[in-house]
């Protein structure tokens, strides 16, 4: 088994790891830190909850701690991912470090960054947008970078920031080390892993395009005027922590509203909150002060919340990777969890999809119509359901009738190679 001892790390970086209780590396920081550490780029796919930021920070931290100079730049698609990035850095420097590492993101104070800036930090972490306001206004050098981490670059994508990233590259050096991590592979990732990757090593945890493993899904089908109340048999069918997705801003607060004056503990983040609310409110759900989150895809990646037991998708996902990146919410760093679907006949095509995405060699399930198919809130096992492909009931009994698993127990999501049954 690899050992971080066998990486030959700083000891400061071993004490860190020691005080933060990381005692073997996960199966991506096995794979990713000896190549970072002996100066490759790195293209590397694993979903989140694999331990990926330590698998980059790791040899980052390392790199510069061997030469007085150099930065490093990690480009994170959203706040909380970046802030909780971050956190590990500043977790692996320890309180005593000369290095400095600092937080560039939109709804943060503007002439606070500056002030931090003119310290000189050699790590920026931050979002493409304020990055580049930095780079405008001429508050921030890049010229001297020597190590870019690229994270969770599909969804940058997805969220509209390749430009964005393609401008502050032109801000960098060649002369460079890149590691791009990305939960999928589509053609456009291999396509910019081209442009800025010099003969990167591919790693990865698990399948492309699959869930991890450990998260028991099931599925309810519903019909609109039965899903509100599907959601809250559900709720009440759980406990311990849960994230409710919605497809809207408006939908979010709507659902949040009736869940309270329901008698649910619920907050919502999505986003129109301002960066000091969404803290707050993600802040309120770690402390467990509600248990009930409801959010937007916005806040569907990169949200490191440990005690997340269940993923609800009240709506499906518009875009089916979205999916995989939702329900990565639950079973993080080895802990089980659930993901439920509840399925209008609406969302049956989005369903089909999603299921093509997880499964294709699998038949796709069968598209269901008109909403006739289902009444009362019961969901169906027969009628437009599609065969069971297992013998998987719901682990969650008490939960929707007619619900139903459509992983067979037993069979592992996603293969990770190395990954922990
Ligand atoms: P990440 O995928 O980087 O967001 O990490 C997911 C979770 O795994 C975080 O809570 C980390 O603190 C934790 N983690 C990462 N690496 C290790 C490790 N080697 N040992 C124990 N926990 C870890």
């Amino acid at each position: 088994m690899t050992t971080f001892e066998s990486f030959g790390l700083p000891p400061a970086l071993t004490a860190a790891l020691a005080r933060m209780n990381y005692t073997t590396p996960t199966p991506i920081q096995a794979q990713a830190i000896p190549l970072a550490m002996a100066g490759k780029d790195v293209l590397g796919t694993a979903q989140t909850g694999t331990g990926k930021t330590a698998a980059f920070a790791i040899p980052m931290i390392t790199r510069l701690l061997a030469s007085p100079r150099g930065g490093a730049l990690v480009l994170s698609p959203t706040r909380e991912l970046a802030t909780q990035i971050l956190d590990v850095v500043q977790q692996l420097l320890g309180t005593r470090s000369t290095l400095q590492a600092v937080l560039l993101i939109g709804g943060d104070s503007m002439p606070k960054q500056i002030a931090q800036l003119r310290g000189r930090p050699r790590i920026i972490v931050g979002t493409p947008g304020r990055i580049n306001d930095h780079l405008e206004r001429g508050t921030l050098m890049l010229g001297d970078t020597s190590f870019l981490v690229l994270d969770e670059t599909d969804r940058m994508l997805d969220m509209g920031f390749g430009i964005q990233i393609d401008r502050i590259l032109k801000f960098l050096p060649q002369t460079r080390q890149t590691l791009m991590f990305s939960a999928t592979l589509p053609k456009e990732i291999l396509a910019m892993s081209s442009r800025y990757l010099v003969k990167p090593e591919r790693v990865a945890v698990g399948e492309v395009n699959k869930v991890a493993v450990k998260i028991q899904q099931d599925i309810v089908h519903v019909t609109d005027g039965s899903k509100y109340d599907e959601l809250t048999k559900q709720l009440k069918a759980r406990t311990g922590s849960i994230v409710i997705f919605v497809k809207t801003k408006r939908s979010a607060d709507r659902i949040c509203i009736r869940l309270s004056k329901d008698g649910f503990k619920a907050d919502t983040i999505h986003g129109d909150l301002h960066q000091r609310k969404r803290e707050r409110v993600i802040q309120g759900f770690r402390d467990q002060k509600f248990r009930i989150l409801v959010a937007t895809d916005v806040a569907s990646r990169g949200l490191d919340i440990p005690h997340i037991e269940h993923v609800i998708n009240y709506d499906l996902p518009q875009v089916p990777e979205d999916y995989i990146h939702r329900i990565g919410r639950t079973a993080r760093a080895g802990a089980e969890g659930s993901a439920l679907c509840l399925i209008s006949p609406d969302d049956s095509l989005k369903w089909r999809d999603i299921h093509k995405l997880l499964y294709p060699n699998e038949p796709a399930p069968p598209v269901q119509r008109g909403g006739g198919n289902s009444s009362g809130g019961k969901s169906r096992f027969g009628g437009g359901g599609y065969k069971k492909s297992g013998g998987g009931n719901s682990s969650h009994g008490g939960g929707g009738g007619g619900q139903r698993s459509f992983k067979p127990r037993g069979r592992r999501f996603g293969g990770g190679s190395s990954q922990a049954a």
